[in-house]
């Protein structure tokens, strides 16, 4: 019993912060609302009582409301969604709407919760556009460095405005030599709506002209200025124009218009990347005015038809200008001995063969890598695409020499050539063009020198290469002298404290260093794709060492696997796991794998059909490392996991740090709701232990059990029945 002044259920509903109500299922009419939906909405009570919910939608959601509540549960709390709802002022905000049936005065009714969202929805979408430009000004920078032609590079922009950029239309004219009269030339979205909003908006880029400045309208709606084109444009929901002046010194050469079907796109975020954005045009203008003036010789070489050293300098200063590589490689290749080639087999020879290399070159690389011929027998590459400075490397082993290695046919003989490289990386080893082409130019003499097939210009980088290059070496041996051995580390229940199963993990018996920790190689391998053969290997290693287990009459326990993210892209993995199992005749429920989640996210659809796949063997899946990625577990709901993995780190903040604590609680909490089993990793202390088994955790593995052990210590320790 309420005391009397306590709050009844009542003045709750009214006083929740948040809008609520309670609508009649039939009549759909309003029963009851709070103070807050009053407030929120703009009606008063009364009036809020004569609506019915169909009031607040706007009509085109109609539909879609008749449809959630035919199929909407009679009997559940139910999540519908995001909605657009109309306050009275007519204003449209977004809302998340809960609710759940109930009976009101006898009536079947449904009570609900109006959260408003509006603020974060707009900040989402906002977020979303700013991507788009984003990406937009990326493939304009690309094209720039790309395409050496002005009406090309402005097709390809307005094209990529619309496509990249999400605008509705988008369009450079050309500006008349003298003056500011507007020549309409390039265009993209041109359907015809979109052609005759960028001549009804044409005004503004003729102010923009005019004046030498951006010029915008955010809302043709509401722009007096706009007034004669507005029902023009409206009509065809076009709402936001923005010009942008194209301006080489003092010169007017273009004006770039974009039209948005959004009004207010253009705030100062979104106008900060799109001055920008114009501001990169301008500056390839300048340049392609330059290229047009000189003759094509003081270009290009003559001989082999590829860029000479100033373009190849040119070109990669306008890149590193548009600032949107934050590294960039230079590789200055040369030929061994090319005089000596000359002398024997005569000067004719040796430009064919300049020839066929620029040629050879030419095919291999895609025409961002900027080739060019510098100089007698030296060659020049801009690498652009590079994720880490070791790429670079990478490149050049496998485009370059891996073309210029083969073969070349000089007057009916094979003749095969021998070349270096030197390597300098922007920014770390210089900051302008000229600074990375000295640099490089060093490094490739520093090459020639010492012998070595390539060097950075930095001693740092060659140090590390070399002991990537002697790491991957010595892995390759290892392979080939099996030198790699699988632990076994059990898993336990903690219910009965029995081992049920074990996590089959590799250790590699180094003949110098002693027994190595996957740690220190399994990254290499996976970059250098190792990880397939050593994969197979393991695979193979744990289906023998069961079946043998199995033989000799040993209690055996399921074994999981552990496969990365480079195995999981393989096609043949399945047929592969398959034939193994099936080549020792081994029961499926004796093998399980673990993945971690961002071997799944990357390719999520791909992952969820092979992982389906995989389950159809009969073996069981673990999501490994839980939590330390970016994923939810209801985004993995859609992977036919049986358990998952809590991640070490939260594991060891149990009992001293309650974030942890409460983090391992809702992910154990989650998984049982999703019908999974929950396995602690790490688990290092008998308060650990207490903590997981208090959560209802089902399964722990971890050194206070035991550490991973070789196979015949972990068979030991099955066969003494020990428990936790
Ligand atoms: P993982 O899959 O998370 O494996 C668990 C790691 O945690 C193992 O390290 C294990 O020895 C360690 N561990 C277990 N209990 C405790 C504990 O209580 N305290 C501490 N501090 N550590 C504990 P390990 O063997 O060094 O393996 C490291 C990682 O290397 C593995 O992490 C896995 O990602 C990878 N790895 C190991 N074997 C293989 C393999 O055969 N194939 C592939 N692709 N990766 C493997
Ligand atoms: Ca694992
Ligand atoms: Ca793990």
């Amino acid at each position: 019993m309420a005391e009397p002044n306590d709050t009844s259920f009542d003045e709750l509903f009214l006083a929740h912060p948040l809008p609520m109500w309670v609508y009649d299922l039939e009549t759909l009419a309003f029963l009851a609302v709070n103070t807050a939906a009053v407030v929120h909405y703009g009606y008063s009570e009364a009036e809020f009582l004569a609506l019915t919910i169909a009031d607040l939608r706007p009509a085109d959601e109609l539909p879609r409301l008749y449809a959630n509540l035919k199929s909407a549960p009679r009997d559940t709390f139910e999540k519908s969604g995001t909605w657009h709802h109309c306050t009275k002022e007519g204003a449209l905000i977004d809302v998340e709407i809960s609710s759940h049936p109930l009976l009101f005065h006898g009536r079947a009714c449904k009570f609900v919760l109006a959260h408003d969202v509006t603020d974060r929805v707009q900040a989402q979408r906002k977020i979303a556009r700013l991507n788009r430009v984003y990406a937009l000004l990326s493939g304009i920078n690309s094209a720039i460095v790309r395409i050496r032609d002005r009406d090309a590079l402005f097709k390809e922009a307005c094209r990529l405005a619309t496509m990249e950029g999400g605008f509705v239309a988008a369009s450079i004219d050309k500006a008349e030599a003298h003056g500011a009269t507007l020549r309409n030339e390039s265009h993209a979205g041109c359907a015809l709506p979109a052609r005759a909003a960028l001549l009804d908006s044409g005004w503004i880029a003729t102010r923009a002209a005019r004046e030498r400045t951006p010029v915008v309208c955010n809302d043709i709606d509401t722009d007096g200025a706009m007034v004669p084109f507005c029902d023009h444009l409206a009509a065809r929901g076009f709402r936001a124009v923005a010009s942008f002046p194209l301006l080489v010194g003092e010169r007017l050469e273009a004006v770039l218009t974009l039209v948005s079907d959004t009004p207010h796109v253009f705030d100062a975020d979104e106008l900060k990347v799109l001055n920008e954005l114009a501001g990169d045009l301008s500056f390839a203008l300048l340049f392609l005015d330059r290229e047009e003036q000189l003759s094509y010789m003081a270009y290009y070489d003559v001989m082999t038809a590829l860029p000479n050293r100033r373009l190849f300098q040119d070109r990669l200063a306008q890149l590193l200008h548009a600032g949107s590589h934050p590294l960039l490689g230079v590789a200055l290749i040369n030929l061994d001995r090319f005089a000596q080639l000359n002398d024997a087999l005569g000067r004719h020879a040796g430009d064919a063969l300049l020839v066929q290399i620029a040629q050879r070159l030419g095919a291999c690389l895609p025409d961002a890598y900027n080739l060019a011929r510098i100089g007698g027998d030296t060659f020049a590459l801009t690498l652009a695409e590079l994720a880490r400075g070791e790429d670079a490397a990478e490149v050049l082993q496998q485009a370059v020499f891996g073309a210029l290695d083969q073969p070349f046919e000089l007057d009916g003989h094979d003749v095969r050539i021998s070349t270096r490289a030197g390597l300098a990386l922007y920014p770390a080893d210089g900051a302008d063009a000229e600074t990375l082409f000295k640099h490089a130019e060093a490094a490739l003499k520093n090459a020639k020198s010492s012998g070595e097939r390539y060097l950075y210009y930095a001693p740092r980088m060659n140090a590390a290469l070399a002991a990537r290059m002697a790491l991957e070496h010595a892995l390759q041996t290892a392979l080939e002298e099996h030198q790699f051995e699988m632990y076994y580390q059990p898993r336990v229940d903690l219910v009965s404290g029995a081992v049920v199963s074990a996590e089959a993990l590799i250790r590699w018996n180094h003949p110098e260093r002693g027994v190595v920790g996957p740690i220190d190689f399994i990254a290499l391998a996976e970059e250098t794709g190792l990880i397939r053969p050593i994969g197979a290997w393991v695979i193979d290693a744990v289906c023998a060492q069961q079946k043998a287990w199995q033989d000799s009459g040993a209690a055996i326990v399921p074994v999981a696997i552990n496969l990365s993210a480079v195995q999981c892209m393989q096609a043949e993995l399945l047929n592969m796991i398959a034939g193994t199992m099936a080549a020792y005749g081994l029961e499926q429920r004796f093998i399980e794998f673990e993945l971690t989640e961002t071997a799944v996210m990357d390719n999520p659809d791909e992952a969820a059909r092979n992982l389906r796949a995989l389950k159809a063997l009969g073996v069981q899946l673990s999501l490994d490392d839980f939590g330390t990625g970016y994923s939810s577990l209801a985004q993995l709901k859609r992977f036919p996991f049986d358990f998952v993995k809590i991640d070490r780190s939260f594991i060891s903040g149990v009992g001293s740090n309650a974030g942890d604590e409460a983090i391992a609680a809702a992910i154990i909490a989650m998984a049982h709701s999703m019908g999974l089993k929950v396995v602690a990793e790490g688990v290092e202390t008998d308060a650990q232990l207490a903590v997981m088994r208090t959560l209802a955790c089902d399964e722990m593995q971890g050194f206070l059990f035991s550490k991973a052990l070789p196979a015949g210590e972990f068979e030991a320790l099955v066969r003494s029945g020990r428990h936790l």
